[in-house]
């Protein structure tokens, strides 16, 4: 048996707690976050800080942010020939980001996130990381390999939806590396893959409001059986006789589907909802 490298440390599950030893891998995944010594990293789940450890070899300042609280005095430990690392405890689902980066690594840093993430928020944590960290020039993240598929998913493919379309809308998408969930331990029930996004320093598409497109790419996809024109009824309390005509005039079809529209006529559509809301 492995000696337990963390004394009586029990994993839980129900916190996603699939911690990676291997060092090289740990490396591969530190080269891959982009992160280079001006910058700042915000990591989230640092367990037992393995991945911060090279990434603050490389980074300015990291900052990592766990929720449980039996590792920080572990991970104050693993961290303390680290002085440009600092734990905070906390729920990434309950942390204004936006407050944290600045408080702990200032208005002016140059930002990226790394984490080998609790697979159990991945959408979540995405959606939240886009939009509350714009200046995060990218984020890397593991995370289950089918959620990757969905990252670089088309319409048409399975799984295409408001997270592929916001990740694509945002950022450039990559998947870096795929790795089994063998180089895990506990090892979980599926594959990983470490995808890198990259954030466009210009949209793919023009869009003139964003909170209406953001609204749209959320409220298209609620009824997914139902056509697009009858999500917009709901999502922007448009008459059926308003939704048909932007869906005209952004040269759809009445009974499009949601997971039919290319980023490009999401844009267009937002735009034209625009002008009918006021
Ligand atoms: N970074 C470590 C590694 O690569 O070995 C651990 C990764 S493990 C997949 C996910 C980590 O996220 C765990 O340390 C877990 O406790 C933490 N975590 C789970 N839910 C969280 C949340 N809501 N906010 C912050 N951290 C969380």
């Amino acid at each position: 048996m492995k000696p337990r490298k963390h004394g009586e440390f029990h994993h839980k599950h129900s916190l996603g707690q699939n911690f990676i030893e291997d060092e090289s891998l740990l490396e591969r995944l530190a080269d891959l976050s982009l992160v280079s010594a001006e910058d700042c990293v915000l990591e989230i789940g640092p367990g037992f800080g393995a991945l911060t450890k090279p990434l603050a070899r490389r980074a300015k300042r990291v900052v990592s942010l766990e929720i449980d609280r039996t590792l920080i005095p572990i991970l104050t430990v693993a961290l303390e020939r680290y002085p440009n690392a600092q734990i905070i405890e906390g729920d990434v689902m309950k942390t204004d980001l936006a407050r944290l980066v600045r408080e702990t690594l200032g208005e002016d840093c140059s930002l990226r996130v790394a984490a080998n993430l609790p697979y159990y928020i991945t959408t979540d944590v995405l959606t939240k990381l886009l939009r509350e960290l714009p200046q995060a020039k990218s984020i890397a993240v593991m995370i289950q390999k089918e959620v990757g598929d969905k990252l670089l998913s088309a319409p048409g493919d399975e799984g295409y939806g408001p997270l592929a379309i916001l990740c694509q809308y945002f950022c450039e998408v990559e998947r870096a590396l795929d790795v089994p969930a063998a180089c895990f331990t506990p090892p979980p029930k599926v594959d990983s893959s470490f995808m890198v996004l990259v954030r466009r320093q210009q949209a793919p598409c023009v869009v003139t409001a964003e909170d209406v497109f953001l609204r749209l790419v959320r409220g298209a996809f609620v009824m997914r059986r139902k056509t697009l024109a009858n999500n917009l009824l709901t999502a922007f309390q448009l008459s059926r006789e308003e939704a048909l005509v932007c869906l005209g005039r952004a040269g759809l079809g009445e009974k499009v589907r949601a997971e039919e529209l290319t980023l490009a006529q999401m844009c267009a559509l937002s735009n034209e909802i625009v002008g009918h809301i006021g």
